[in-house]
């Protein structure tokens, strides 16, 4: 079981869960690839991990953008020669009542969450397909999981990233492995995506109650990723224990 040399990419890594999953990977003798669009947190996440001795390099990425996951992918083939994990990760939750219309945020939930996901695999597959081996680490949510009100859009989006999750790993075949991953609430900057104040507010405090760090994340995540070839670690949940 290892994760020394496997070569990682990341999206959502400039905070909270794909940040400390770079980290935590990085310790472990992973290489890792690291996308997101703010350029100046991927470049300090880099440096430091270079600093401690790991192996990391980053590319600005919108994952709404079909080609900025396709260079990612291709970045970490050319610099370190293949891809054995993509992480998934990059995510927002700006939630509302259905009532409320916020048809705008729908559009970018699903715009990130879902067709993020699916940009992501197109650049994977067909890499992973040509090496005979490959990995994908889907990050979902509890919210998909116990569904409340102002939750709709984005338990939905979550919950189309787990159906297409189950479809790849069906259609993945012996020699690809699938992981989905649910946190619950967790100590990350992901309120700040919220655009609806008086829910945002709500979130923050929720955090701060009883939210876990991000780290208890790339635990998980490292434990997926650890596993000799033949076992595939198929869907994991990780929630605060004080969590309803
Ligand atoms: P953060 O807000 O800390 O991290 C979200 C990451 O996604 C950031 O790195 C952000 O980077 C990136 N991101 C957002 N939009 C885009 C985009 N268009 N293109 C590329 N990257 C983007 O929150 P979390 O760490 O909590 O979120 C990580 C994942 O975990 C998400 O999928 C979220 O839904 C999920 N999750 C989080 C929970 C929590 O309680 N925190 C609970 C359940 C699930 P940048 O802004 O630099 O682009």
């Amino acid at each position: 079981m290892s994760i020394e040399g496997k070569v990682i990419v990341i999206t959502g890594a400039s905070s909270g869960i794909g940040r400390a999953t770079a980290l935590l990977l990085a310790e472990r003798g992973a290489s890792l690839i690291l996308g997101a669009r703010r350029s100046d947190r991927l470049a300090a996440l880099c440096e430091a991990i270079v600093a401690k001795g790991g192996k990391a390099s980053y590319l600005v990425t919108d994952v709404k953008r079909r080609n900025d996951l396709n260079r990612l992918v291709e970045h970490a083939v050319e610099r370190f020669g293949k891809l054995d994990v993509l992480v998934n990760n990059a995510g927002i939750a700006p939630i509302s009542l259905l009532d409320d219309l916020r048809v705008d945020d729908w559009e970018d939930m699903i715009d990130v969450n879902v067709k993020g996901v699916l940009y992501g695999i197109a650049a994977a597959l067909p890499v992973f397909r040509r090496q005979g081996f490959g990995h994908f680490v889907n990050t979902l949510s509890t919210a998909g999981i116990q569904i409340v009100p102002t939750m709709a859009v984005y338990a939905g989006s979550k919950n189309a990233v787990r159906a297409i999750s189950e479809g790849l790993r069906q259609e993945a075949g012996p020699l690809l492995r699938v992981t989905t991953i649910s946190p619950g609430y967790v100590d990350t900057e992901l309120p700040s995506s919220m655009t609806d104040e008086a829910l945002r507010a709500r979130g923050e405090a929720s955090m701060k109650a009883m939210a876990i760090p991000a780290a208890a994340i790339a635990e998980a995540i490292a434990f997926a990723v650890a596993q000799p070839a033949n076992v595939d670690v198929g869907e994991i949940v990780v929630r605060p224990t004080a969590q309803g």
